[in-house]
Parts: structure tokens; sequence; C-alpha cells
């Protein structure tokens, strides 16, 4: 099986396990290429349902993770999103199809340079990179319609929750290192209404780069 093969094949079955719904997060992940958001080595593997090492110790998380966290956050074409954690860039990429605008926040100023370089070249335009601290948000641009948070956070960030928007969402795994709650928050008359989407793993949200 080719990449494009192995491609369909898994959009296929993310599709008929359901984690694939609507026809706008279908056709954003069949026009993002995942190859071009791993390092060379892990190339020929971009289609299996697996997280993958993207360098210093962090991962790109697995196509179903993409899709249920995509699903869950309602992307709406006038949207304006704040994604903690850009680490290869893929998942901003995905959204930048079908939002207006994503900033994403990396705290490593080595993946921020990666997930630049492959934001550029796969061609997405509508993805501006920060290199800092996303517990912290970035207030300039406040404030947010949705934020996804794609590293582990003991709790959701006071800094984010005051930068989402009236009528906003707020996506994040939520607990401690080994696993954590999917969390998803929705402001309403100022304060966050909480639903649990289950357990999840991701790499933890650190305030420091090592
Ligand atoms: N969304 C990414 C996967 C994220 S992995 C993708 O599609 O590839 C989690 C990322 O969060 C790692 O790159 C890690 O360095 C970053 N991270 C950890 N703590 C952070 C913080 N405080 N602010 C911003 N990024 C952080």
């Amino acid at each position: 099986m080719n990449l494009g093969e192995a491609k369909e094949h898994l959009i296929n079955g993310l599709m008929k396990e359901g984690y694939l719904k609507s026809p706008g997060v279908v056709r954003a992940f069949k026009s993002v290429h995942r190859e071009t958001f791993l390092p060379e080595r892990f190339r020929n593997y971009a289609y299996m349902d697996e997280p993958l090492p993207i360098g210093w110790g962090q991962t790109i998380s697995a196509p179903h993770m993409v899709a249920i966290m995509t699903e869950l956050l309602e992307p709406k074409a006038k949207d304006k999103v704040l994604e903690i954690g850009a680490g290869s860039g893929y998942q901003a990429a995905i959204l930048s199809k079908l939002v207006k605008e994503v900033w994403t926040i990396e705290v490593d100023s080595r993946l921020a340079k990666f997930a630049e370089d492959n934001l550029r070249a796969a061609m997405v335009k509508n993805v501006h990179v920060l290199t800092g601290d996303g517990w912290m948000g970035h207030k300039k641009e406040a404030p947010y319609d949705k934020i996804i948070i794609t590293c582990a956070t003991s709790s959701l960030p006071p800094p984010l929750k005051k930068q989402l928007k009236g009528g906003g969402t707020m996506l994040a795994p939520v607990g401690g290192y080994f696993h954590q709650n999917l969390i998803k928050a929705e402001k309403k008359g100022g304060k966050l209404e909480q639903r649990n989407y289950g357990m999840c793993v991701f790499v933890p949200l650190r305030r420091k780069a090592d």
C-alpha cells in the first residue's frame, strides 16, 4: 500500500468507527497530508492510527484523537481559534481548513520552528505560530471563539478562561501525568459548563522548555 492508499484506508476507518462525522472535517482530513508534519524517518507510518515522535520528547497525536478533538470543537468558518501545543502543526493545519484563523503557541522554540516549516510546506497561511508558555494564552488576539489545549493540564488555565469569548468552547485533556479526561467547557454567562468525554493520554503541559 502506498501513502495515498494508506491515507484513504485510515480515513475510511475513522469514518466507520465514528471518529470522523461531519463532511467538513472529513474534507480537512483528506486535504492535509500528515506525512508533511513528521520527521522524515517516520513518514512511512503517517497513516497508522498512532501517535508518533516529532523530536525533543514530544509526539504528534494519533489521527483518531485529532478527529475526536476537531469534531468536538465544532469549528465554524468565522472562528478565531487558539491552540496550546503546536507540536508538529498538524492539528492547527486541520483546523485551518475549517476556521478563519488559528493562533498556536509552542513552549519549545525548536518545535515552534518545526511547526512553522511544516505549515509553510503544506502551504497553510491562516495559522500563526507563537513561541511561549501557552498557559498564559495570547491576550493580544483575544477573545477567541474556541481554545484547544493539546497537552495535559492539571486544570483549565485561568488566563485562557478569560480569553475565551462568551458562548465559546474550550477543549482540554485535564488530569495527571499518566492519563487525563477530555473536557469540553462552554462559556455561558461568564461560567464554564464542563462535560467529560472520557479518558485520553497527552504529553504534559510544561511552563518552560527543557
Ligand atoms: N497539536 C500537536 C501535538 C501536541 S504535543 C500536533 O498536532 O502535532 C504537545 C505539545 O505541547 C508539545 O509540542 C509540547 O512541547 C507543547 N507544550 C507543552 N507545554 C506547553 C506550554 N506551556 N505552552 C505551549 N506548548 C506547550
